[in-house]
């Protein structure tokens, strides 16, 4: 069997969010283990287009983890290929698949009003396919402005397989004759697009399903270059929670964002990989896993919705698998080297993102005041002046901090109360890693002067 050959082809015009980063991860994901997975820039739309962005997708890229899979020396930015294309538009020209059109923009646009108002679909009506070979020439030579159409054959049917909608069946006579090269000679988006797919010897195109209507065009074209036409899958769309669609334009759930926020690539890589598809694994798994776990058949045609409680779960299980070792490299420098490993332990439980470990450090390690909140406040005011007078006389009289508790209820103090005053008065906030754990090790001094404010609280 030939090898799967899979593509992401990003137009740099804005960051990458969840919907194409999901498009790159089923590409690669029907790539591996044998195949080739291919990346290409389409960067010809100059107005929308910037290096920056085209920086920003392949970090954002490489970040996942995709970066390693992608061939670096088949790497293809449109923008340097503008030859090539020439070279197709000319092939075709001389086939006669295509010819020049010399209606202007106010011609089309009438043109289209008229078949609106007789209930019909806004085809070109050929008007220029018609004109003599000779007239073509002499008005081209004049310089007149023309930009080129497809010939399209009439009264025929294009058939393709959808890997992900089943069978598709289009009339020719549903298309008209469309434009593949503007009047600046600058090829069509879907002309290159398809062109390239061909000469890069991609044998499976997944993209979004806002591309579909131009899947019958490219193979069209491709037939008539004799270059071959890969299986495509278009791939639901990614709305979000409200239903609404996610856009790069909107900014929503954008990659950056989401790395910003403290999100593990391995969390955002299941996510992505469960999402619209079934995938026959239920575990946390790396790219190769999911890759052997991942079928192209098995991919909904219905919109998926994300979810942020899925991801969140699936951050939560990426950081449980984050190693100790690798956490304590995070932590700032003012956790004890001999601490740190126990501190990792303490706080991971009710941990989602690596920063809870900074977070958790300034609150057990900070020489600063904490901030109390109101929930703090009304459990610090159940105990009273008593509880505070009992910890800190047994600080004074040097009784470990972590025997705090059991001197408390020898005193009277007990349940639920005394921990939750404890955890207020020391944390700030009655959530967060056992309170024994935190006992053993924050700083006896430290404890005894959030003892001490929290007195002060009390007042
Ligand atoms: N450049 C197109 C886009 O970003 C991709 C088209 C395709 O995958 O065929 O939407």
């Amino acid at each position: 069997m030939k090898p799967i050959v899979t593509r992401f082809a990003p137009s740099p015009s804005g960051f990458l969010h969840l919907g194409n980063a999901r498009t790159a991860l089923f590409s690669l994901l029907a790539a591996l283990p044998d195949g080739r997975f291919l990346l290409r820039i389409e960067d010809t739309d100059r107005a929308r287009v910037s290096a920056v962005f085209t920086d920003a997708v392949r970090a954002d890229l490489d970040w996942l983890g995709f970066g390693a899979y992608i061939d670096q020396q088949a790497i293809w930015h449109q923008s340097a290929r503008e030859a090539v294309y020439r070279e197709h538009l000319d092939r075709l020209s001389r086939l006669a698949f295509s010819y020049p059109c010399f209606c202007s923009p106010a011609e089309l646009a009438r043109e289209r009003e008229q078949a609106h108002a007789r209930g019909l679909p806004p085809r070109y009506s050929g008007r220029c396919a018609h004109l003599p070979e000779t007239q073509a020439k002499d008005r081209l030579a004049r310089g007149e402005p023309a930009a080129w159409r497809f010939r399209v054959p009439r009264g025929e049917t294009v058939h393709f397989i959808d890997r992900v909608r089943g069978p598709q069946t289009v009339p020719t006579d549903a298309l008209g004759d469309f434009v593949i090269a503007r009047a600046s000679g600058e090829p069509m988006f879907f002309f290159a697009n398809a062109i390239d797919d061909a000469l890069s010897g991609v044998t499976l195109v997944l993209r979004g399903e806002d591309h579909l209507p131009n899947t019958p065009r490219q193979i069209l074209l491709l037939n008539a270059l004799k270059l071959p036409v890969p299986e495509y899958g278009h791939l639901p769309l990614v709305l979000g929670a409200s239903g609404a669609p996610l856009s790069k334009r909107e900014g929503a759930a954008g990659i950056g964002d989401l790395r910003d926020e403290g999100f593990l690539p391995l969390a955002i890589v299941n996510y992505l990989a469960r999402l619209g598809a079934t995938i026959a694994c239920e575990h946390i798994a790396d790219l190769t896993a999911l890759a052997r776990a991942f079928s192209v058949d098995h991919i909904g045609r219905a919109p998926a919705h994300f979810d942020r409680q899925q991801l969140l779960h699936w951050q939560r299980l990426a950081l449980a698998q984050t190693s100790d070792e690798t956490i304590a490299a995070w932590l700032p420098a003012d956790v004890p080297v001999g601490q740190r490993a126990a501190f990792v332990r303490a706080v991971r439980p009710n941990a989602t993102f690596a920063r809870e470990f900074g977070e958790w450090a300034a609150v057990v390690y900070g020489a600063g005041p904490i901030t109390l909140g109101s929930a703090a406040k009304e459990a610090l005011q159940a105990v009273g002046r008593s509880f505070f007078d009992i910890a800190l006389d047994a600080l004074a009289d040097q009784v470990p901090p972590s025997e705090l508790p059991a001197r408390l209820k020898a005193a009277g103090i007990g349940g639920k109360g005394l921990f939750h005053a404890l955890r207020a008065a020391l944390t700030g906030s009655l959530e967060g890693p056992e309170m024994r754990d935190l006992l053993v090790l924050m700083p006896p001094d430290i404890i005894r002067r959030r003892l001490m404010d929290s007195v002060g609280a009390l007042c």
